[in-house]
């Protein structure tokens, strides 16, 4: 008889990954399966979401979720954390008041602290009083008059270099700057595989499809789950479904039901002029699937930036968001979106696109208007459980016995759910009773920072990017 795994994981994105590394730390065996060539290669993200200041609509506990998650996820992968900081600003056309920002940074510094206070490798963000810090009117015009600094280091530096690109006449005051760094997803990638393949407890598979799942929980085996592959059946005692958008396709087979979300969307690549002295992430607020959706500018290396745009013609799509309904349990999106995720995109809609993300910068930094396109665009579907769009914290659901879904909506969730997911297994008397302790992952710790650098980049060179995207701004030692 083959072998019978603890636990069988259906997915290599962020969540399968992180769910594999947990069960890796606790010395239980699993087998991850991933149909790409690579972990990590569906959805991109590029923000580290420790605060939700992306989300003026969300709730305070949703923002100290994000907050919490993120720094857990950021000890664990420093290598793929670039420490820059963001700027976020409201245009005077918008409605949201910068007040109800501010109150809520206030409510998050002093989350922030308690953290600490929990234990004091969580402070990843710097010093709490340094969260964050307002700018008036008055304060950008005399940091206008400093010299740019080409390294700059304190808040104030970070804004001296931004004011002298942006038109805040457009925008309102106090405009913010806050410690929301940067997310490396090749190097997070990067990382995890090279971790997975040291591993002796998880059998990592890539290139294999899951082509079937047969449920065997009512004849009394060993095991509960044939997670079946072109070739070969594997034999599993626990089943995670870590297939992001896809997650349906099994639920479908299980004949589960379930109420959810998938959306589809894209950021673009371009290059900029050099310019004297390096900026924060900008971020200009606006109302989402309006034509003043909000404008996110994240830098990389070498004059390289990433842009989203929540319009219909940049970052959404029509019919990019699908609502399921009825007896389905993975809807379809429509063939031009399907098109793009089996087959990539059209040159012209590459530039089209890119060029109206550029244009949609250049309205808030006027010399944004040179940058030119350079690479696809970063795109993928991901999944939102139930039927809120403006949800930003999923996690996992269970609906069967000896069965886990992974729900999350961003990146930095995933760690949560796999917590989640080990304590489920050992409810369920999969694995024995385990002490969770919050120390380093010694895998993850184990992987040097060179092997780091050569994998990402060439992650960055196997899809179509340029390597600079698989380089941190601030380099960390
Ligand atoms: C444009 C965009 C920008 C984003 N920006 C951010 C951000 O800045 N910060 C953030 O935190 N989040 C961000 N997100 C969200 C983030 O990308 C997702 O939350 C996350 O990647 C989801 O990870 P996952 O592991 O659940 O799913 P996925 O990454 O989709 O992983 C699922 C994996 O399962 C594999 N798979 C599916 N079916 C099978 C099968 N049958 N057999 C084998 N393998 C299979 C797939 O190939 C895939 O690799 C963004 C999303 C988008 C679309």
């Amino acid at each position: 008889m083959g072998k019978i795994y603890n636990v069988g994981i259906i997915g290599g994105g962020v969540s399968g990954v992180i769910a594999a590394l947990q069960f890796d730390k606790y010395g239980i065996d699993s087998i991850l399966f991933e149909q790409e060539s690579s972990v990590v290669n569906g959805p991109p993200f590029c923000h580290l979401h420790a605060g939700g200041n992306l989300y003026p609509d969300i709730s305070d506990e949703q923002c100290k979720l994000l907050m919490k998650q993120s720094i857990e996820m950021a000890r664990l992968f420093p290598q793929s954390i670039d420490q820059r900081p963001t700027f976020i600003s409201v245009p005077k056309s918008e409605k949201i008041e910068v007040e109800n920002i501010e109150n809520r940074l206030e409510m998050l510094v002093e989350y922030y602290k308690e953290l600490i206070n929990e234990d004091p490798a969580n402070e990843i963000l710097g010093a709490p009083d340094s969260y964050y810090k307002l700018y008036s009117k008055e304060d950008l015009i005399a940091l206008e008059k400093q010299p740019t600094v080409k390294w700059p280091k304190s808040s104030d530096e970070w804004m001296l270099n931004t004011v002298k690109l942006i038109d805040y006449e457009k925008l309102k005051t106090p405009v913010i700057l806050v410690q929301e760094y940067g997310w490396n997803l090749f190097r997070f990638g990067a990382q995890a595989q090279l971790a997975l393949k040291k591993s002796e407890k998880c059998n990592l598979k890539i290139d294999t499809l899951v082509t079937n799942v047969n449920d065997v929980r009512d004849q009394n085996l060993a095991y509960n789950w044939e997670i079946c592959t072109n070739d070969t059946v594997f034999k599993v005692k626990y089943l995670v479904n870590s297939c992001g958008f896809r997650t349906g396709i099994l639920d479908e087979s299980l004949h589960l039901n379930v109420n959810r979300l998938i959306e589809f969307k894209a950021a673009y690549v371009s290059k900029w002029q050099p310019i004297a002295g390096l900026i924060p992430e900008l971020v200009f607020h606006g109302e989402r699937g309006t034509p003043q959706g909000m404008a996110q500018l994240t830098p990389y290396c070498d004059d390289h930036y990433q842009i989203h745009g929540m319009t219909m013609d940049i970052t959404l799509f029509d019919n990019g968001l699908i609502k399921l309904n009825g007896s389905e349990a993975h809807p379809e999106f429509d063939a031009d979106i399907q098109q793009k995720l089996q087959c990539g995109w059209n040159e012209d809609e590459v530039k089209q696109r890119t060029e109206n993300a550029i244009d949609f910068i250049a309205k808030f930094v006027p010399t944004f208007k040179t940058a030119k396109v350079a690479g696809p665009p970063l795109f993928g579907a991901q999944q939102i459980p139930g039927d809120d769009p403006s949800l930003r914290v999923g996690e996992v659901s269970f609906p069967s016995k000896f069965y886990a879904r992974s729900e999350i909506v961003k990146a930095s969730s995933a760690l949560t759910v796999a917590n989640q997911i080990l304590h489920k297994t050992q409810e369920e008397g999969i694995i024995p009773a385990i002490s969770f302790k919050s120390d380093p992952n010694l895998l993850l710790d184990s992987i040097p920072k060179n092997e780091i650098d050569k994998l990402a980049s060439d992650f960055a060179v196997q899809r179509g990017y340029p390597v600079a995207l698989s380089q941190l701004v601030i380099e960390r030692n």
